[in-house]
């Protein structure tokens, strides 16, 4: 389920869906006295659905929260037994809430793609669509479009928008997709990532630096194109990989045919995974 590399000394976990990652992040936690663990996920979907949502049924077929606890409470990260008899009862959208609620992770922040609007939402977003928003019924323009840098709830799971690559002189339309995606690991589409996570937690995130340990985790769809991920800038990227506590890749090689079909023909999921090994590789030396 789990292929281990040590890479000049970075530990690098592959798997083939998302949710295997549960068992090296589970590893790492072993050795961490509080709760304090993040995860840095690249991603294309933001995977946040709700713990055994398929598993949990009751006998008419519908989600029972009370079964999902009690799947939950079985999951002892100090006993990796436990995290891998789970495993074949999740599916690979919902390992995030699972590492939350198993105690497993702190707090996860994703870069994704199809997020209009941060999540949580800003403060000042919140009062300002509060009082304007017309598709809402709310037409009171007494508040000015509000401007960053924002502040925001505390929460588990914070995604910054990602409407289009930085430098974008708008609309964004259909032309904006494959430059956008080339972005995906450039430095300066990190770094507007990273400068919105540190809005978002200025404690977890200062200057685009994360002030607790945290993993790397790179599921392979997150890149569409060939070109995504030869970045010319690997300043960020490269930083990243540096100081992380260790790297999970998984493949979803599922996303990663559908994209070779929608966006780009020379697209493989070896030729990924290969190129992200001598990224890390290049980070390293
Ligand atoms: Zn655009």
């Amino acid at each position: 389920m789990v292929t281990k590399k040590i890479i000049n000394s970075k530990k690098v976990y592959i798997t083939e869906k998302h949710h295997h990652n549960l068992i090296p992040w589970a590893q790492l936690r072993q050795g961490i006295k509080n709760n304090e663990l993040l995860v840095l996920s690249l991603d294309h979907h933001t995977d946040i659905y709700v713990p055994f949502q398929r598993f949990a049924k009751d006998s008419q077929g519908n989600y029972d929260p009370q079964i999902a606890i009690v799947e939950i409470n079985k999951m002892d990260f100090n006993n990796i037994k436990t995290i891998e008899n789970a495993i074949p009862n999740l599916r690979n959208d919902e390992h995030i809430e699972t590492a939350l609620r198993a105690d497993i992770i702190y707090k996860f922040f994703i870069i994704a793609y199809k997020y209009q609007n941060d999540q949580p939402l800003s403060n000042e977003q919140t009062k300002y669509t509060a009082a304007f928003s017309p598709q809402l019924g709310n037409f009171n323009t007494s508040i000015p479009i509000p401007i960053r840098p924002y502040t925001y709830p505390d929460a588990d799971i914070y995604i910054p928008e990602n409407n289009c690559f930085v430098g974008c002189p708008g609309p964004h339309v259909d032309r904006c997709v494959i430059p956008h995606f080339n972005q995906c690991i450039e430095s300066i589409f990190l770094n507007d990532q990273l400068d919105i996570m540190g809005q978002m937690s200025p404690s977890l995130i200062k200057n685009g630096k994360f002030s607790n340990k945290y993993i790397l985790d790179i599921d392979l769809d997150y890149f569409h194109t060939t070109q995504s991920i030869h970045p010319k800038n690997t300043d960020t990227f490269y930083r990243l990989i540096k100081n992380a506590e260790i790297i999970t890749i998984t493949k979803e090689a599922d996303f990663i045919a559908m994209w070779r079909e929608e966006h780009d023909s020379s697209l493989n999921v070896n030729d990924l995974v290969a190129e992200i090994l001598i990224h890390i590789k290049n980070a390293t030396t």
